[in-house]
């Protein structure tokens, strides 16, 4: 590894602990991580911790972020913290530091028992160690006394995003953290997350109390992934996905918002014999890992469909695409799952299907995962009024007094929980108040507030996903301006930059199934005839993902990749060409026969009006030749996917 130690020592200005660090020692704890060669960003990081510096970096993922606390931790006198909201990533980190022989003591809520009292007292010993917490944990006295004996050299708080109610991702445990460094001695704080606007960044800073930080921060995007939007409604969304998935080199992800689409999409692309797994959150843990372990086989060129449960700390570099198949319900949530492509520095496409409609699916999800602010506020009314009168409800008694059902105050407890207001211990009917009686009120109403702008912020995030997916000019710029960076240069790999032309409408047209299921015998007179109704016949597997909505069963699409002011008149022609197929998709086999006569002239006359566009054959943007082909005679079925 050359580590830069001119860019390490860059910035000491702020103390001297810089001469304690032989570069030799630095070079030889990256080696231990098997790193080569530190990015630039993660010299500038490490720089800024050496000189004891306080830290901010927005780094997109893939760019190494652990390694700038696991160096100092093998490097630096004393313990170095890292609070972190992801259990399953901590294990994963523990495990391969204990391979690599470095010192690691991890201490979370299901640490228990012997070995609870094992890791204080590791900690308690000091030296070089990596202490890897929650929020919540992070709050035990026990490891207070531990940190107290060895000393802190260094808090890292990962995902510090989450600290704010202006961000996506806002977690109350983290509202704990300003505090609780203040009562371990305000040691030196390095702030980690992959994305924050400037609010949110301001507001990191803020609440962490950190003291003239270095801010290491680097476009949100990496300069090898080609963006594009495709505008498509309803179910010319999922033939367009199909037609992607089929042509787009693998391996790749596709991002699905719900379980169900997720389940849809992997079906049907199954029957369309492309290798795909899946991954969401309704499946068993021993399933998930086996199909993750599947796709993350090196070499295996498989497709992954996935809710954004999949990802987080995947790491897996020559990932090919990410496919949205809806908008994401915002740009820090996009840009972060588009970034686990072309992590190789090769060219990768990140691709959005977007359809203005899916935007009530997100306003549901979050409806319900989403505290009400009214609903906590009522509970702390009757918090307050339980603790003037010196007593300790019982969570039947408190939910009568707030005037809720039980369930509903259980899971608004979890949340005063989870911001340290409130305990309730195992066995023990009673709700304990843990700051001042007379001030639970005032808190929750904070915390409620919070939430309401939480909810604001929501409407706005996802106001600004449709601006990008509107933005008539360069992708890469549109996003670095929303991350509050310096635009640069245009991209010159989007669909804006590349002015591509409009997706024909035969990219959006139902599919023939080259593999057709063995076909049965007909039953008759259950409706198979061609008098059978359009809405039937297309609905193939019958499986509707939350987001479509009735206008998509016209097959109506929004075509034109950049930008919907494709002009009215061809979008009606494409609906109504879309009408027609649809309608044959649901009769017999010579009806079939007929689509695809019908599908023939068209898509003569198309390759006639777009011939020469130079194109290599297979080029993903080139859709003329696109059309599945139906194998043998007459026998094939449509209908999968319409
Ligand atoms: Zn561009």
């Amino acid at each position: 590894m050359a580590a830069r130690s001119s860019r390490t020592g860059a910035r000491e200005e702020g103390g001297s602990r810089r001469e304690l660090i032989d570069p030799a020692d630095l070079e030889a704890a990256a080696q231990r991580l098997g790193i080569e060669q530190l990015h630039a960003e993660q010299e500038d990081v490490l720089g800024g911790v050496f000189a004891g510096r306080d830290v901010l970096m927005v780094l997109p993922t893939g760019f190494g972020k652990s390694a700038c606390y696991q160096i100092p931790s093998m490097v630096l006198p004393q313990p170095v913290l890292v609070i972190s909201p992801l259990l399953a990533l901590m294990r994963d980190q523990e495990e391969k530091l204990l391979a690599r022989d470095i010192p690691v003591v991890r201490l979370d809520g299901t640490v228990r028992g012997k070995k609870r009292v094992a890791a204080f007292e590791r900690i308690a010993s000091g030296g070089p160690l990596l202490v890897m917490t929650t929020p919540e944990t992070a709050d035990a006295p026990e490891l207070g006394e531990a940190l107290e004996k060895s000393g802190i050299s260094l808090v890292a708080v990962d995902e510090a995003h989450c600290i704010s109610e202006w961000g996506h991702d806002f977690r109350p445990a983290y509202r704990r953290l300003g505090p609780r460094l203040r009562e371990l001695g305000g040691p030196p704080v390095l702030a980690l997350t992959a994305t924050a606007t400037p609010h949110v960044r301001e507001s990191i800073v803020k609440t962490l109390r950190m003291r003239d930080p270095v801010v290491v921060a680097d476009s949100p995007h990496r300069d090898n992934l080609a963006f594009e939007v495709l505008w498509c409604e309803g179910d010319a969304r999922l033939r367009a996905l199909v037609r992607l998935v089929r042509r787009l080199r693998r391996p790749g992800i596709v991002y699905c918002t719900t379980t169900r689409e997720v389940d849809e999409v992997y079906t049907i692309l199954r029957r369309f014999k492309v290798p795909a797994t899946r991954y969401h959150g309704k499946m068993t843990a021993a399933e998930r890992n086996k199909e993750q372990a599947s796709f993350m086989r090196r070499g295996r060129r498989s497709v992954m469909i996935a809710t954004n449960a999949f990802g987080l700390g995947i790491d897996k570099s020559d990932i090919r695409y990410v496919l949205h198949a809806q908008g994401p319900a915002s740009l820090e949530q996009y840009v972060q799952e588009a970034g686990r492509g072309g992590r190789d520095g090769r060219r990768a496409n990140a691709i959005l299907l977007f359809d203005e409609a899916n935007r009530a699916v997100h306003e549901l999800l979050l409806a319900r995962s989403r505290v009400r602010p009214d609903q906590l506020y009522r509970l702390g009314s009757a918090l307050s009024a339980w603790a003037d009168e010196g007593r300790a409800p019982s969570l039947e008694a408190l939910a009568l007094s707030a005037d809720m059902g039980p369930r509903i105050t259980a899971a608004l407890l979890a949340t005063l929980e989870e911001a340290g207001l409130v305990r309730r211990q195992r066995g023990v009917e009673e709700i304990e108040i843990l700051c001042p009686p007379d001030s639970i009120e005032q808190e929750a109403r904070t915390l409620a507030s919070q939430f309401e702008r939480l909810k604001r912020e929501d409407s706005r995030r996802l106001d600004a996903v449709a601006a990008y997916a509107d933005a008539g000019r360069c992708r890469a710029q549109f996003l670095q301006d929303y991350f509050g960076e310096d635009e640069g240069e245009p991209c010159g790999l989007c669909d804006a930059c590349l002015q591509k032309s409009e997706r024909p409408s035969s990219f959006f047209a139902p599919i023939f199934n080259p593999n057709p299921p063995k076909r049965k015998k007909p039953r008759s007179g259950k409706g198979r005839g061609r008098g059978r109704g359009r809405g039937q016949g297309q609905r193939g597997e019958g499986q509707r993902g939350e987001g479509q909505r009735a206008e998509g069963r016209s097959g109506e699409s929004r075509r034109g990749g950049r930008r919907r002011r494709g002009g009215r008149a061809a979008s009606a022609q494409g609906s109504d060409e879309a009408k027609t197929q649809t309608h044959e998709a649901g009769a017999d086999g010579a009806s079939v026969d007929g689509a695809r006569r019908r599908r023939g002239r068209r898509g003569g006359r198309r390759r006639g009006r777009r011939g020469g566009r130079g194109r290599p054959r297979g080029d993903p943007r080139n859709e003329s030749n696109d059309e599945p082909r139906p194998e043998g005679d007459g026998a094939c079925t449509m209908v999968r996917v319409n």
